[in-house]
Parts: structure tokens; sequence; C-alpha cells
């Protein structure tokens, strides 16, 4: 015979489900130009806007808009990714730049000393998967006078940081 409840109704849940795991909204994004891919085929991780970059993905509220200039770089901080409007800011090429460590195309312009660390620091834990974002100020390697605030979040598939400049 079915247990009841004392409301009468089957007590068939005697384990209340576990609440479901937070999942932020992820979009993808092509490491090239940003473009954001309109179906959601994945049978080619290539970016059929410019046929150049591969599709990343990660959180909407830091995903890098069309066009726009960001870096991708791994927990080594190496830099694996450079998009269009990136190689034109920091005056490079992709080719140029991929593998070779951040601090050799941006260094921090915070005047505290810390600041240096603080920019190593927020790339590794993003490219580890830490949540969220955090912000920092930047100038490009090889010029001075120039300041540029850049967002700091994590994105894949392949664990990585995503660097954007707002
Ligand atoms: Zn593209």
């Amino acid at each position: 015979m079915m247990r009841r409840s004392r409301e009468g109704r089957p007590a068939l849940a005697l384990v209340p489900p576990l609440p479901p795991e937070p999942v932020a909204p992820s979009v993808s994004f092509c490491s090239h130009c940003g473009a954001r891919p309109e179906t959601t085929d994945t049978t080619s991780r290539v970016c059929r806007t410019c046929e150049f970059g591969l599709l990343l993905e990660s959180a909407a509220e830091v995903a890098p808009a069309a066009g726009s200039a960001f870096l991708v770089l791994d927990s080594s901080l190496s830099i694996c990714a450079v998009s269009a409007a990136a190689e034109e800011l920091l005056a490079t090429r992709e080719t140029d730049a991929v593998n070779r460590h951040v601090t050799e195309l941006l260094v921090p312009a915070d005047a505290e000393a810390q600041g240096r660390e603080n920019l190593a620091v927020a790339i590794t834990w993003a490219a580890r998967g830490d949540e969220g974002f955090r912000r920092a100020v930047v100038r490009p390697a090889n010029t001075f006078g120039v300041r540029l605030t850049v967002r700091i979040a994590g994105c894949g598939p392949k664990r990585a940081a995503l660097v954007v400049f707002e």
C-alpha cells in the first residue's frame, strides 16, 4: 500500500530534489572578428562571417561585441588569439603575437606597484575558470601615455582568459 503524507498526497519524493545549479547564459563569438553566429550549428568551429577565427564561448555579460578589440590568453599568460580590432589597436599581427607573453603586448598602467601583479592574477584566475570579471588599466607595451581599460573574464571551450578593451 502506498504511503501517504498527512495532506493525503502520495509521499513519493522522500528526498527533495537538489536545486539546479545556476548556469550563466553563454554566447558564442568569433576569436577574430567578434561576430556572434546566428545558428547554433556546431559542426564547424570556424567563423562563417570572416572564415578565419574560431568560435569561443563566454558568459553573455562579458562577451565582446562584434568588431571589438580583445585578446585570449592561457593560464601561463601566453597569447592565444588577437582579434582583428586588437591587431590594429596594438599595432601587431595575431600570427606575430600568438604564444608570446602578455607583457610583450600589454603592461599595467596602474601607478601602484601591485598593478603588474594584479593584471597577472586576474588573467590567471579567469583562465582557471573563476566566475565574474575584473577590470584593469593597461597600456600597449610599445606606447606611453595611453591608458586602456580592460575587463578580464573566463572563456572556453578550452579554458582561457578573455581580455576585452572597453
Ligand atoms: Zn569571424
